[in-house]
C-alpha cells in the first residue's frame, strides 16, 4: 500500500496577518484543517483520491468563507456563475463545468461529466441540466448569495463606473454569523484539493466563483484542464488559484507536471519555477498546490497569503495562511 497524501487550498490573495481578526484567523485555520481531515479520512480507509477530493471540496463549496459554491463572487449582472474541474492522474480522465448557476456542488458536476458523459467540458445551462439529469442536487441561485460578496460587487462596479444591478429580491436580509467571519482577500479566491491515494493514484480538483464583476461570460483557469487543474501519474497533480488569465496563458498546471516528468525537477522546484519565476515575470498573482505519486507535497504562491493545509500518512497536519507560516 502506497503512502497517501493530500493538500488543500482555499484561495490566494491579499491575506495579511494584520488584516484578519483573531476569530477570522481561527475560523480559516479550523475549516482548512477540517477539510484536510475529511479528505484524509477517505484516503486512510483506502478510498480513491477522487473521492477524497470531492468530499473535501464539497465542504469548501458549502462554506461561505470561500469563493466557491455558497459565498461565491457576483458577476457584473448580479449573478453567480460557478466553474469547476477534476482530473484522475491514473487514467487521464477529466471533467469540467463552467458558468453553472443552479448546481449546489460544481465539483460533483465536473466529476459527473468525467464519469457519465462522453465529454470533458460542459458550459452554462446545459451543464446544470446535465448535473440535474445525473441526480445531483439543484438549488435556487439565491442559495449561493452572501451579503458581503454583494457589497464587494457594488464597490467594484462603482470603482469601474459600471451600473449596479438590482439586488436579488430573495437575498437574505442580514449576514449570518459564519459569513461575517469571511475575510475579503481581493476580488478573487478559489478552492482546490490534490490527493495521492493508497493505490498510488494522484488526482486534482478545483472549484471557483471566478472574479468579482466578471462580464461577458468570462471563464478563468479553474475549469480549464491544463491551466487550473491537471493530474498525471507520470508526474503529479496540481490545483491553482489566482489571476486566471495568467494561469491560462502559462498552462500552469500542465507545465508543472511536464517539468517533473520531462525535466526531472523535484515537485517543489517545479511549482516554484512556475509561480515564483514565470507567473511573477508575466505579472500574474496566485498560488498552486501539488502532490506526486511518490508522496512529495508542495505549495507555492506569490501573494501575501494562501489558505492551505496538508496532511499525509504518518505525518502531522500543517495548516497555514500567511507567507511566514510553515
Ligand atoms: N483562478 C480563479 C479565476 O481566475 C480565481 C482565483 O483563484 O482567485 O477564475
Amino acid at each position: 500500500m502506497a503512502k497517501w497524501a493530500l493538500v488543500a487550498h482555499g484561495g490566494a490573495g491579499v491575506i495579511e496577518r494584520a488584516h484578519l481578526r483573531p476569530e477570522q484567523d481561527a475560523a480559516y485555520r479550523e475549516v482548512m484543517g477540517r477539510v484536510a481531515q475529511a479528505g484524509a479520512a477517505v484516503l486512510k480507509a483506502g478510498g480513491a483520491a477522487l473521492d477524497a477530493i470531492e468530499a473535501a471540496i464539497q465542504i469548501l463549496e458549502d462554506d461561505p468563507l470561500f469563493n466557491a459554491g455558497r459565498g461565491a463572487v457576483f458577476t457584473a449582472q448580479g449573478d453567480i456563475e460557478l466553474d469547476a474541474s477534476i482530473m484522475d492522474g491514473g487514467t487521464l480522465a477529466a471533467g469540467a463545468v463552467a458558468g453553472v448557476t443552479r448546481t449546489r456542488h460544481p465539483i460533483s458536476a465536473a466529476r459527473a461529466v468525467m464519469e457519465h458523459s462522453p465529454h470533458v467540458f460542459l458550459g452554462g445551462e446545459g451543464a446544470d441540466a446535465f448535473a440535474r439529469s445525473q441526480g445531483l442536487e439543484a438549488v435556487e441561485p439565491s442559495f449561493f448569495f452572501t451579503e458581503r460578496r454583494w457589497k464587494s460587487l457594488v464597490r467594484e462596479l462603482e470603482r469601474q463606473g459600471l451600473p449596479i444591478p438590482r439586488r436579488p429580491a430573495v437575498a437574505p436580509a442580514k449576514e449570518d454569523a459564519r459569513t461575517a467571519l469571511a475575510h475579503d482577500e481581493g476580488k478573487r479566491g478559489t478552492v482546490g484539493v490534490v490527493a495521492l491515494d493508497a493505490d498510488g493514484v494522484v488526482a486534482a480538483g478545483t472549484s471557483t466563483g471566478g472574479v468579482t464583476a466578471k462580464r461577458w461570460g468570462r471563464v478563468g483557469d479553474s475549469p480549464i484542464i491544463g491551466a487550473g487543474t491537471y493530474a498525471t501519474n507520470a508526474a503529479c497533480a496540481v490545483s491553482c488559484t489566482g489571476a486566471g488569465e495568467y494561469f491560462i496563458r502559462l498552462s500552469v498546471a500542465r507545465t508543472i507536471c511536464a517539468l517533473v516528468e520531462l525535466k526531472g525537477l523535484s515537485l517543489q522546484a517545479a511549482v516554484d519555477q512556475l509561480v515564483q519565476r514565470d507567473l511573477t515575470k508575466l505579472g500574474g498573482e496566485g498560488g498552486v498546490i501539488a502532490v506526486a505519486p511518490d508522496g512529495q507535497m508542495a505549495w507555492s504562491f506569490n501573494t501575501s497569503g494562501m489558505y492551505r493545509a496538508r496532511i499525509a500518512d504518518g505525518e502531522a497536519m500543517v495548516v497555514g495562511i500567511y507567507k511566514d507560516d510553515p
